[in-house]
C-alpha cells in the first residue's frame, strides 16, 4: 500500500482512540508504514534516534505495543531472532525469511484466501488468522 495512505490510516486509528501524535511517535509511524524490511524495535530505535537523539527504547516499545493493540501493526515473533514488525500490511500474510541475514519479504500471496477457505471447509474450524513462514536464503546470501 502507498506509504502516505497507510500512514493516514494509522494516524486516523490513533486519533479515534484519543492518542496524541508526538514528533517521535510520528517518526515511528513513518518507519512502520513503510516497513518493507519488517524492522525490529531495535532497528526502529536506531533510525528514530538519528532525528530524535533523546528518544528512549522504551518509547519505541510503547508505540509499537500500542499499534499492535489497535491492530495497526503485525508482529512476527521468532524464537531465534525476537520480534519483527509489519506496519504496512497489518493483517496476517505469509513471509519469506532469510536464515542467514534475517531479511524478511512479503511474497505474492494471491491464493491465500482460497487456501484459508479450503482449510476451514476441511477442518470445520472458523479460522480467524493464520501464520505462514517460508525459510531459506535470499538472493544476496546465495551469491555471497
Ligand atoms: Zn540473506
Ligand atoms: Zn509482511
Amino acid at each position: 500500500m502507498d506509504l502516505k495512505e497507510r500512514l493516514n490510516q494509522i494516524l486516523e486509528a490513533l486519533r479515534q482512540r484519543g492518542h496524541r501524535i508526538t514528533p517521535q511517535r510520528m517518526a515511528v509511524l513513518k518507519i512502520l508504514a513503510e516497513s518493507k524490511n519488517h524492522p525490529s524495535v531495535e532497528s526502529i530505535y536506531q533510525q528514530v534516534r538519528q532525528d530524535f537523539p533523546t528518544t528512549s527504547l522504551a518509547t519505541i516499545y510503547k508505540t509499537v505495543t500500542l499499534l499492535k493493540e489497535i491492530g495497526q501493526v503485525l508482529e512476527l515473533g521468532f524464537a531465534d531472532w525476537g520480534s519483527r514488525y509489519d506496519g504496512n500490511k497489518p493483517f496476517p500474510h505469509p513471509h519469506i525469511i532469510c536464515t542467514k541475514c534475517g531479511a524478511i519479504v512479503d511474497p505474492d500471496y494471491a491464493s491465500m484466501q482460497e487456501i484459508t477457505r479450503e482449510m476451514a471447509r476441511k477442518s470445520g474450524f472458523a479460522i480467524s488468522h493464520h501464520r505462514l513462514d517460508f525459510f531459506g536464503l535470499c538472493p544476496k546470501c546465495q551469491s555471497g
